[in-house]
């Protein structure tokens, strides 16, 4: 067997195991390792092992390796600067990237091809190939210019936008790049038509995430993320290269497993997410009605003496608390409460915090124990045994609109129902809505107290008052 296979196959498997150890947060620093490093193998194989069917290297040295040197820097630099609540936009950002390379993989290769019929070779058995290049290209495109969007709006510099019946432009515009795609494959490639296939599968993908909003970015985040895989993967058939294939169906298997699971946490229909037509629409009526009344405040050393003497506290972590960076205080919290003989575990919703598994690696980020965290289902069940559950910094994943209000953006999506339990404190700064831009009547309720202030100022305080009480 030649060596740069051995280096391919070594690369897959690399793959393989670092995506199993992902799944677990003791193992999943060291699988990213892995999967690095075997990337890393693969491409240095392919650099200096690579043989076309002449037994000619690879050239183009100068563009690889300037290539390489250049995003290897912005990459590092932009990975080590970025926060962790802005991880998502730079996961799209990333995405958009693998995405628009695919798409230009399909478009050299067309050229490639266009060359080889106006030198006379026979068009005679292109059709799988030309396929494989359309294909490529319009998920490629779909995901590099649907993620650019998506960037956006996580940032915050691009607002949901929609018009009436976007739904059928947006089924026609596709329809339309699919039938494009099938005449060029039955025309073996040959005039221009590509490029205006390429165009229209990049509208598509803008058209296809402007309208979607709210609450339910984290959807359309990981479909794109698995349509970047798939893509990928075209791009190896066409190369015949097994770990480029590898990776891209990985990716994309990934990928629309978390998408599945994403739907299923917010309640949503794949359907649905496929033809853009859900959150932002209806963000705009958002409910307030029925959000009425007075809310109470609760003072430090009274909140710190409701969870000295509780059973047992749940905490409910939410993206207020990746953005205070408050794990370790709320991990010092939950030890000073131990130490007073208080059941403490966390309740986590799967949508909580800007990416999926947000609350999982902040809180391991400050070595809570993984046992102490209950998956959704779970805490629902523990609540109605708890005492105190104390909110910090989330919001739309305790709404109790999304079971009651039909009107709400959020209705449907399952939610932590804290109101099972005795006493519920919330942690945040102000009153304004979360993400999804909704009020919350949770906060209006007799037996919810507000605790004003940032989280992570908050925790250190309770901490010091539960200390000296
Ligand atoms: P929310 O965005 O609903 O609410 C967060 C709350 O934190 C805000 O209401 C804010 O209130 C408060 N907050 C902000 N800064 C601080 C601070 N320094 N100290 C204390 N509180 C603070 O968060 P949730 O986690 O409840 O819900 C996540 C939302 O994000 C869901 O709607 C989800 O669909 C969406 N989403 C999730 C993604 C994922 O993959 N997990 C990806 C993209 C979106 P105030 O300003 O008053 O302090």
């Amino acid at each position: 067997m030649h060596i740069l296979t051995i280096c391919y196959l070594f690369a897959s498997v690399t793959f393989i195991l670092g995506l199993k150890m992902l799944s677990h947060p003791a193992t999943a620093r060291k699988g990213n390792l892995l999967a690095a490093a075997g990337m890393g193998i693969a491409i240095a194989g392919t650099i200096f092992l690579y043989r076309n069917e002449n037994g000619a290297p690879l050239g183009n040295y100068e563009w690889i390796f300037g290539g390489l040197i250049i995003g290897g820097i912005i990459g590092t630099v932009v990975a080590k600067k970025v926060k962790m609540t802005a991880m998502p936009e730079m996961v799209s950002m990333f995405n958009g990237m693998g995405g628009a390379c695919a798409a230009l993989i399909s478009l050299v290769e067309y050229n490639h091809l266009q060359h080889l019929i106006a030198a006379g070779e026979s068009i005679e058995g292109m059709s799988g190939t030309v396929l494989v290049i359309v294909l490529g290209l319009i998920i490629g495109s779909i995901s590099f210019s649907g993620s650019m969007i998506a960037w956006g709006k996580l940032n915050g510099t691009i607002k949901d936008y929609s018009f009436a019946g976007q739904n059928i432009v947006n089924i026609i515009l596709l329809l339309a790049t699919l039938l494009l795609g099938a005449w060029v494959v039955i025309q073996h490639g040959e005039g221009n038509l590509l490029y205006v296939i390429f165009a229209a599968a990049l509208l598509y993908g803008v058209m296809f995430v402007m309208p979607i909003g709210g609450a339910d970015m984290p959807v359309v985040i990981s479909l794109l993320n698995s349509f970047t895989g798939v893509a990928a993967a075209f791009g190896g058939f066409l190369y015949d290269n097994k770990v480029m294939l590898t990776g891209g169906i990985l990716v994309g298997a990934a990928g629309t497993l978390l998408t599945v699971l994403m739907c299923k946490a917010m309640n949503r229909s794949l359907k649905n997410v496929l033809i853009g037509s859900f959150g932002g629409a209806h963000a705009a009526a958002s409910t307030t009605e029925g959000v009425q009344g007075s809310y109470k405040e609760i003072s430090l050393s009274d909140a710190a003496m409701v969870m000295g003497y509780a059973n047992k506290v749940m905490i409910v972590p939410g993206y207020g608390l990746a953005v205070a960076q408050a794990q370790h205080a709320c991990h010092e919290l939950e030890k000073v409460l131990v130490d007073k003989g208080v059941e403490v575990k966390y309740a986590i919703h799967p949508v909580a915090g800007r990416m999926p598994g947000h609350m999982n690696v902040l809180l391991a980020e400050a070595d809570v124990p993984y046992e102490k965290l209950l998956e959704m289902d779970d805490a629902n069940e523990e609540f109605k045994t708890t005492d105190v559950v104390l909110i910090l910094g989330a919001n739309d994943v305790v709404n109790p609109a999304a079971k009651t209000d039909p009107a709400s953006p959020i209705y449907g999506m399952p939610i932590l129902e804290v109101e099972s339990a005795k006493t519920v404190i919330v942690n945040k700064r102000s009153m304004k809505p979360g993400y999804a831009g909704i009020e919350n009547g949770l906060f209006f309720q007799p037996k919810t107290s507000m605790l004003f202030g940032d989280a992570k100022k908050v925790l250190q305080e309770l901490v010091s008052e539960i200390k000296s009480a």
